[in-house]
C-alpha cells in the first residue's frame, strides 16, 4: 500500500503508481537540440512535466584569470529554477540547493569531457528549469550533456541521469514531484553509458542494501535507454543538417550546370552569327573581287581593240595630205 503523507496512493499492491506507471516505467522523454541561436550548443528536454533548457558557451578564455586551470578547462555549471517553475513561487535568489546542484552537475559532467584539450579555458553550462516536476537534476544533466555534444565539445561519452525511489518499501524508477515529496527515499544517479561509469550518486531517505542494489539494477538499464534517446536526438539534428547541406550543394551544382549550359548556348549563338558574318563578308569580298576582275578583263580587252575614232582621224589626215600633194 501507499506510504501516506497525503491521501495519494503512491503505489498499489499490484505495483501500479499514482500516475498509472509500473515500477520500472520512465516518464515520456523527448529532446530538442540546438534551440538557442546565440549558444554554442543547446538542448531542451521534456521529461514528464519537467521542461529544462541547457545552454553551452565555450570553450572560451576564463576570467578572472586566477580561476584558470593551467592543464585543463573549467566546467562552470549553473543550475537555476525559474520563479514560475514550481507551484509555490520560488525566490529568484540562488538558494543553497541550486548552488549544490550546480556544483555536483559540473563535477559529474567533467569526466565525460576531454578537458585537457582546453587549458585555461572555461566551458559554461547554464541550466534553466522552466517547469519542475521531480527529478530535475537528472533531467538537467541529461540535457546538459546533449547541449555539450551540440556545441561540438570533444566528449568521451554522453551523460544520462535518472533517479530511483522508495515508495512504501517498493523500489521504483523515475520519481515525479508527488513521489519525490511523499515517498521514503530518492536515489539519483548520472551515468556514462559507454564507459559504464557512475559519475553522480546521491541518496536521500531510506534504502536498505537490497533496495539499494535493486535501485541500481533499475537505474543502469534506464540510463542506457535514455542514452539511446539522446543519441537519436543528436543524430536526427545532424542528419537533418547533412540533408539540408546536401540539398543546398545539389541545388548549387544544378544552378552551375544551368549557367554552363546557358553560356555554352550563348557561345554557340555567337559562333554561328560570327560564322554567318564571315560568310557574308567573304561573299562580299568575292563579289567585289569578281567585279574588279571583270572590269580589269574588260579594260584589257578594250585596250587591245584599235580605236575607231583614232582610225577615222588617221584616214582623214591621210586624205588631207593627199589633197595637198
Ligand atoms: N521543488 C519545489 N521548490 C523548490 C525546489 C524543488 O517545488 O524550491 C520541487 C521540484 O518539483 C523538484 C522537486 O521538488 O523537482 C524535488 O526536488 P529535489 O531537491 O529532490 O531535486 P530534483 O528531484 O528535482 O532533482
Amino acid at each position: 500500500m501507499a506510504n501516506k503523507k497525503s491521501d495519494t496512493v503512491l503505489i498499489t499492491k499490484d505495483g501500479i503508481r499514482h500516475d498509472g506507471r509500473k515500477k520500472d516505467d520512465l516518464r515520456n522523454i523527448s529532446f530538442e537540440v540546438g534551440v538557442l541561436d546565440r549558444a554554442d550548443g543547446s538542448a531542451l528536454i521534456h521529461w514528464g512535466r519537467n521542461k529544462i533548457l541547457a545552454a553551452v558557451y565555450g570553450p572560451r578564455e576564463l576570467h578572472p584569470k586566477h580561476m584558470q586551470r593551467p592543464d585543463q578547462a573549467y566546467i562552470r555549471c549553473e543550475y537555476r529554477m525559474a520563479t514560475f517553475s514550481v507551484p509555490d513561487r520560488k525566490s529568484p535568489a540562488p538558494k543553497r540547493r541550486e548552488k549544490e546542484i550546480s556544483k555536483l552537475l559540473g563535477e559529474a559532467l567533467e569526466p565525460a569531457l576531454f578537458t585537457y584539450l582546453y587549458p585555461r579555458s572555461v566551458i559554461d553550462v547554464f541550466i534553466e528549469v522552466i517547469q519542475a516536476d521531480g527529478g530535475t537534476r537528472c533531467a538537467a544533466i541529461t540535457a546538459a550533456a546533449l547541449a555539450l555534444a551540440d556545441a561540438g565539445v570533444p566528449m568521451r561519452d554522453l551523460v544520462a541521469g535518472c533517479a530511483a525511489g522508495n515508495l512504501a518499501e517498493k523500489v521504483v524508477l523515475d520519481l515525479d514531484d508527488v513521489e519525490d515529496k511523499e515517498g521514503m527515499g530518492d536515489l539519483p544517479i548520472a551515468y556514462l553509458p559507454n564507459l559504464e561509469k557512475v559519475v553522480l550518486l546521491q541518496s536521500d531517505g531510506v534504502f536498505n542494501p537490497d533496495q539499494y542494489k535493486e535501485a541500481l539494477d533499475l537505474l543502469v538499464p534506464a540510463c542506457k535507454k535514455i542514452y539511446q534517446l539522446q543519441r537519436d536526438a543528436i543524430t536526427d539534428k545532424y542528419s537533418q543538417i547533412t540533408e539540408e547541406v546536401s540539398k543546398e550543394l545539389a541545388e548549387a551544382a544544378e544552378e552551375e550546370a544551368k549557367k554552363e549550359e546557358e553560356s555554352a548556348k550563348d557561345k554557340k549563338k555567337d559562333d554561328d552569327s560570327k560564322a554567318k558574318d564571315d560568310k557574308k563578308s567573304k561573299k562580299a569580298t568575292d563579289d567585289k573581287k569578281e567585279k574588279a576582275d571583270e572590269k580589269d578583263a574588260k579594260k584589257k580587252k578594250d585596250s587591245k581593240k584599235p580605236s575607231r575614232k583614232k582610225d577615222n582621224k588617221a584616214s582623214k589626215d591621210k586624205e588631207k595630205e593627199a589633197k595637198k600633194d
